[in-house]
C-alpha cells in the first residue's frame, strides 16, 4: 500500500510542504533561501493564484497595481530551470521555461529573471521574455 502525496506544481519531485508550500504559508513564509527558490514559490503561486505571495515577493520599484489578472482558463502545465546564476551576495537571475495552456493551445513562456535581495528576502525584479 502506498499514500499518494501529490508533488508541488514547480515540478520538483517533492510534496508541496516541503517545496514550495513553506515558503508560500507557514514559519518560512516570504523566506526562500535563494532566487532559484522564489522563482520555483512564485510560479506555484502563479498556478494556485496566490495573489497577495506574487506582490509579497515583487520588487516594489516594478510591482503591478493590484488586483492581479490571471488570465482566465489558462492552466499551467509546467516549469523548466535552465539557468541560476547569483551574481553578488543580493543579485542573482534565473532563467525558466513555462508551459501553459489557453483554449486549447499551448504556450512557452521562456524569461530571464532577475532578483534582488533586501532586508535578508529575494524579491522578483524584473524579467526579460526571449
Ligand atoms: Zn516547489
Amino acid at each position: 500500500m502506498s499514500i499518494s502525496i501529490p508533488p508541488c506544481p514547480c515540478g520538483a519531485a517533492l510534496p508541496y510542504a516541503g517545496c514550495c508550500g513553506r515558503f508560500l504559508a507557514g514559519p518560512q513564509h516570504l523566506m526562500a533561501p535563494t532566487a532559484e527558490a522564489l522563482m520555483r514559490s512564485r510560479y506555484s503561486a502563479y498556478t494556485l493564484q496566490l495573489d497577495d505571495y506574487l506582490f509579497a515577493t515583487w520588487h516594489p520599484s516594478t510591482r503591478p497595481t493590484p488586483p492581479f489578472h490571471h488570465e482566465p482558463g489558462l492552466r499551467w502545465l509546467g516549469l523548466q530551470l535552465l539557468a541560476h546564476e547569483q551574481t553578488d551576495a543580493d543579485h542573482a537571475h534565473v532563467e525558466f521555461v513555462a508551459r501553459s495552456k489557453l483554449a486549447g493551445r499551448a504556450h512557452r513562456l521562456r524569461e530571464r529573471s532577475h532578483f534582488v535581495r533586501e532586508g535578508g528576502l529575494w524579491l522578483y525584479l524584473n524579467g526579460v521574455v526571449s
